[in-house]
């Protein structure tokens, strides 16, 4: 099977076209599945770099619900193939910290890139990861396959750090 880093950066709605969109999570008969496929990948809580710049089989990657934020349609779509274009020269490193608290923070958080679930986050606590696409969208998600209905769109600098901290929506940290 093809190998392909997953992308999210052209992800259009099938209806109208639109690039704008709600990020929903699983429908329900998937999220089991999603749950398995996270616990066979995933890795360690905490790991001081989650390497997810790897290409990967894209058609094992479950497909997410969207809402369109142009016709309001909802659709399903797994990441795409990143293009060439998108790849950077060298990986971006990004810290990412769950805020200690906030509203409706209990439980364990499951944080996708570029809509492939990457680690598992519980209040405080942080974690790095690499990407190595230029344009990048984070979601933070529910032990239940839903997702939080806010999205990180971030440009990626090949060799730095960058942070981002969630708190019920991401912020770029300075
Ligand atoms: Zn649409």
């Amino acid at each position: 099977m093809d190998h392909q880093i997953p992308s999210l950066y052209h992800l259009r709605c099938p209806n109208c076209g639109s690039g704008e969109y709600t990020p929903l999570g699983k429908k329900r008969n998937l999220a089991q599945q999603v749950a398995v496929g996270f616990a066979a990948g995933a890795a360690p809580l905490l790991a001081t770099v989650v390497a997810n710049a790897q290409a990967r089989d894209l058609t094992e990657i479950p497909p997410l619900e969207y809402k369109c934020a142009g016709c309001k349609k909802k659709y399903q779509s797994g990441p795409l193939a990143a293009d060439p274009s998108e790849i950077l020269a060298e990986p971006c490193v990004v810290n990412f910290t769950r805020a200690k608290k906030f509203q409706g923070a209990a439980g364990v958080y499951t944080i996708y890139l570029n809509g492939v679930p990457i680690n598992t986050v519980r209040n405080g606590q942080s974690f790095a990861f690499q990407t190595i696409l230029r344009y990048n969208t984070l979601f933070a998600g529910f032990g239940n396959g839903m997702l939080y209905r806010v999205l990180h769109r971030f440009e990626a600098v090949p060799g730095r750090t960058i942070g981002v901290v969630f708190d019920g929506v991401f912020r770029p940290l300075p």
